[in-house]
């Protein structure tokens, strides 16, 4: 690991002031991937900022829902009773991620800031667009050398995965510069229930809707998300909402525990009887950012519980779908695990 320099800050305005007025700082939370990257050289930072004394770790209600810090433990929220309670399906999708032991340690800002976990991103001597995005007026693909924040060699440019390993990857919103998926479970959850993140920079604080904070990857996969430089997550508000009865998260993953998913689906439901008078889908481990499933949830929308509806929803979920070879089972696996969470959350199985 390269040497770099530490600060700890106990007021926001201090930790944005420290991540804007030198080039290669980074805010330090949990550092449960920031510090993985380091170790693999993915990631170089001059300096941390350590943000876990700012006063951004409570979970409490307010008028219109609830508002949870940026520095809250993944664990202290999954066992919140008032997320339990009134947000099953986020506490559910926590509990899916990681292990215990890094549960006690992520945050929810860092959970919404963690890296694809694309292997070739975590291997310097692959390409990988992501990790060495091309210079302005540099070839697609070409070995040129060059590294986004410090102007350093760190790998060559290209996408190992298209052609390579590629069983983990998107099957939609991919473009041909990368087709790496977003790895949170906790973000699917929120993208499910209509979170906003509020954050705050140098030019003031702002509200990002959370369908809007992760980004496809387009000609720029090295940039995950819209935050600005600078930006700080303060907070995530979840909006109240009458789904607390029927929610379910199914996560579909080559172990029982402390693995990424292959397909994960996030189901809310308000029921009347056997009828769906509202509904919130969306799919992890299929594109670069949480994928919300609106063609579906329109479908779904006031018409009775059922298997062929179901079937129905999962087929308008899948249409633009597009496998890489090795990860073509997805295009199976991800509308079945559809009619699977649905039947389970509306209580059809
Ligand atoms: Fe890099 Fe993205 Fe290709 Fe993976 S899929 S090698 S992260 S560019």
């Amino acid at each position: 690991m390269n040497p770099f320099q530490f600060t700890r800050v106990t007021t926001p305005k201090a930790a944005i002031s420290a991540v804007t007025k030198e080039k290669g700082t980074y805010f330090l939370a949990g550092g449960t991937n920031l510090i993985d990257l380091m170790k693999r050289e993915v990631v170089i930072p001059e300096r941390l900022v350590d943000i876990n004394k700012l006063p951004l770790a409570t979970i409490e209600k307010t008028v219109t829902g609830l508002r949870i810090g940026a520095t809250a433990k993944n664990s202290a929220v999954a066992d919140n009773e008032l997320v339990k309670k009134y947000f099953p399906l986020l506490s559910q999708a926590l509990n899916a991620g990681a292990s215990a032991q890094l549960r006690n340690m992520a945050t929810v800002g860092g959970n919404m800031m963690q890296r694809t976990r694309c292997a070739y991103f975590y291997d310097n001597s692959m390409p990988c667009n992501k990790r060495s995005p091309v210079q302005t007026g540099g070839a697609a693909g070409s070995t040129e050398r060059f590294r986004a924040d410090k102007g350093q060699a760190n790998g060559p440019t290209g996408c190992g995965a298209i052609g390579g390993f590629n069983r983990m990857h998107a099957i939609f919103g991919a473009s041909e510069k990368c087709i790496a998926v977003h790895p949170s479970d906790m973000c699917i959850a929120l993208v499910a229930l209509d979170a906003t993140v509020n954050v705050s920079g140098p030019k003031g604080d702002r509200k990002i809707p959370f369908g809007e904070f992760h980004r496809l990857p387009g000609d720029k996969p090295q940039q995950d998300n819209t935050l600005q430089p600078g930006e700080l997550i303060m907070s995530v508000d979840l909006p109240t909402n009458r789904f607390s009865d029927n929610s379910h998260y199914l996560k579909v993953r080559d172990r029982a525990s402390y693995a990424f998913a292959l397909v994960s689906v996030g189901v809310a439901l308000d029921m009347k009887g056997n009828t769906i008078r509202d509904v919130r889908l969306a799919m992890g481990g299929v594109a670069h950012k949480p994928w919300r499933l609106t063609k579906a949830e329109d479908f779904l929308r006031g018409k009775p519980a059922t298997e062929a509806n179901f079937k129905q929803a999962a087929a308008l979920a899948m249409q633009g779908a597009k496998g890489y070879g090795e990860n073509d089972f997805k295009l199976t696996l991800a509308p079945n695990s559809i009619i699977d969470a649905l039947k389970t959350a509306t209580k059809t199985a």
